[in-house]
């Protein structure tokens, strides 16, 4: 029996009618004042989301993408040097590396959490690179190439080990650019710190998306840049705007890579719901869990670690079988998706760069058994609740025992 109406992967139509008027009216203000570019709305956003992030400095700029390219740029990482990333993430990530003017390598990532492996991070820069005392420089060995900064990953919504990317990048005088453009509101626990630390605050700078889709979303494009440093931050303000620090005076050529004012004001009212919305992701996660947990061994579940408080902007599954799965799972009119279905190495856009299949198998393994499952605060629990008795009817259908035990389960959960 199929879902009648159907269950989206994302709906982006319910939140906007539950807030159409608030967010005409940020329409009405930007067209009575013309206020497009600039101005208060920009400004009282970029404080509020800076308090949000805990971090001192936030700097609107017109793309996740743009954010990564101007932290990179701002903190002077060097032409041709080597920034070191993940393989399985966006593209965005990389296309920001090679378009700062450096080139974007890769360690592989842990299995449980998919997020950057910090022992790999730890070989990499032990083994692969040795410290050059005259230049001062980290340097890899097969290429000769200075490396100069590192770019951690908070996938779905999940922190990476930020204690363990700090030190090593300290101890090489590395700079880290937080990738947190699915990870807002994010928290770590920082053993070194000895709290709770926001996405965002604990690189030298992080890049935020506001593209729709991501937990704060714009309607269009948008996104910002979070620091401590207030150098780094007027760095960024003047490369977002053609690097002038006033009207027609450039002290170096920068972008046109500003926030519109009108996505900083709706950002500014769905900024209020985000904590609301964060808690409901929370509680789509447990009850993910709570109803799938005994087919954990047919359907992998995310791993959370005791020092992750993550935002669930994916809930990402593993199974065996995944194409079956997701044919399964659109038979019975409920979406799914893949993040990402071909690790960046891979990709025909890097195929210049020489890397090879194998080389880094957990990526590899994660993007052949990924699956997305619905998430999104307003997937109302009945609604969820079909998602997962049809993830439990498949893992029942590949095998008979679970036909006598997921009834019982299923009771038991409820
Ligand atoms: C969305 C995203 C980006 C890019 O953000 P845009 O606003 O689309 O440019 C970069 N990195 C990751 C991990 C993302 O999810």
């Amino acid at each position: 029996m199929s879902t009648a109406a159907g269950i989206p992967f994302l709906d982006l139509i319910t939140p906007h009618e539950d807030l159409q008027e608030e967010l005409c009216g940020v329409f009405r203000d930007a067209l009575g004042s013309a206020g497009f570019i600039g101005g208060p709305m920009v400004e009282d956003f970029e404080r509020d989301f800076a308090t949000y992030c805990e971090a001192r400095y936030c700097v609107g700029v017109s793309s996740g993408t743009d954010a990564l390219t101007l932290s990179l740029i701002a903190a002077g990482v060097e032409p041709g040097a080597i920034v070191v990333t993940v393989p399985n993430t966006f593209i965005a990530t990389c296309e920001a590396i090679s378009q700062a003017g450096a080139r974007p390598d890769f360690v592989d990532v842990d299995e449980r959490t998919s997020n950057m492996d910090t022992e790999k991070l730890r070989d990499y820069l032990e083994r692969d690179c040795f410290f050059d005392p005259r230049r001062r420089k980290l340097i890899k060995r097969r290429t000769g190439m200075p490396v100069s900064a590192i770019v951690p990953v908070h996938l779905y919504g999940q922190m990476a080990d930020m204690d363990v990317i700090l030190e090593l990048a300290e101890r090489y005088g590395l700079v880290v650019i937080e990738d947190a453009c699915q990870a807002h509101g994010a928290e770590y626990y920082s053993q070194r710190e000895g709290c709770w630390k926001k996405a965002g605050s604990m690189g030298m700078a992080s890049a935020f998306s506001f593209y729709p889709g991501k937990n704060l979303g714009a309607c269009g494009e948008a996104g910002a840049i979070t620091t401590n440093q207030e150098e780094l931050a007027r760095k960024v303000r003047m490369l977002r705007d053609h690097g002038q620090s006033k009207k027609y005076h450039h002290e170096i050529e920068g972008y046109n890579s500003r926030l519109d004012a009108i996505q900083a004001g709706i950002l500014q009212v769905k900024l209020r719901r985000l904590p609301l919305w964060t808690e409901q992701r929370r509680a789509i996660a447990s009850r993910y869990r709570e109803g799938l947990e005994f087919v954990s061994h047919a359907v992998g579940l995310p791993d959370e670690p005791a020092w992750a408080r993550p935002v669930h902007h994916l809930y990402v599954v593993r199974v065996g079988d995944r194409s079956e799965f997701m044919n399964h799972m659109a038979l019975e009119n409920i979406g799914t998706g893949i993040h990402y279905p071909i690790p960046l190495h891979l990709q025909k856009a890097y195929a210049h760069m020489g890397f090879r299949n194998g080389q880094f198998p957990v990526s590899e393994k994660l993007a052949q058994e990924i699956v997305s499952l619905p998430m999104y605060p307003q997937l109302a629990a009945a609604r969820q609740e079909e998602v997962i008795g049809q993830v439990l009817a498949f893992v029942a259908d590949r095998d008979p025992l679970y036909n006598r035990m997921v009834p019982l389960a299923m009771a038991a959960a409820r």
